[in-house]
């Protein structure tokens, strides 16, 4: 199996460590001609502006929609959540082309300023008993989620910030940087099961 990790811009170093550490082979990808020999795809955090511009750019928007349309199984965390989303909100360019194959709207930079960046004990029962050291850095949330999505993980105030629809997981803080391999390793198990 090999999973490749969009490497435009963003922690797409940190994919690829956790997945090495993992056992399973990572690659960067940055080109439509690299993307036909993935079994799955990471796409990572960063600015989804910048990312979204640069799939622009290197004319991969197309061919990722259409692989994922024919269920290549995607991660996207953080500014990746926000490139799978239908729909996006607290974008500074409202006709932000995403890649619109999850069902779901989310809001861009939810926390405001005060809460910018921020670590929490977050209960994510597809992971078990103990919580993931979740790391949120200037973090979209989920809005709403039409009937396929299954919501995976909420804040005490009842925020959506995880979710899955079918072999697409996303999550709105960094799993790759708390040293810890359940969250990758839950994406692993859903994209072997699809
Ligand atoms: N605020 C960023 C965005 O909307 C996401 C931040 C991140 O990926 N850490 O793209």
């Amino acid at each position: 199996m090999k999973i490749g990790v969009l490497a435009l811009q963003g922690a797409f170093i940190e994919h690829i460590s956790v997945i090495q550490q993992i056992g399973v082979e990572a690659a960067p990808v940055r080109l439509p001609s690299e993307l036909g020999s993935l079994d799955w795809l990471i796409i990572p955090g960063g600015e989804s502006t910048t990312i979204l511009n640069l799939m622009q750019t290197f004319n991969l928007i197309k061919p990722l929609k259409e692989l994922s349309q024919a269920g290549l199984p995607i991660l996207g965390t953080c500014a990746g959540m926000v490139c799978l989303a239908k729909k996006v909100s607290n974008s500074n360019n409202s006709n932000m082309e995403t890649l619109a194959v999850m069902d779901m709207e989310v809001r861009r930079n939810a926390f405001g300023r005060q809460a910018d960046s921020f670590e929490t004990e977050l209960p994510v029962p597809a992971l078990g008993h103990e919580p993931f050291a979740a790391i949120f850095i200037r973090a979209p949330v989920i809005e709403r989620v039409g009937p396929q999505v299954e919501i995976l993980a909420k804040l005490p105030n009842d925020i959506a910030v995880a979710a899955k629809q079918g072999e697409l997981v996303v999550s709105a803080f960094h799993p790759e940087l708390s040293h810890d391999l359940r969250f990758h390793r839950y994406f692993l198990k859903i994209a072997a099961s699809h």
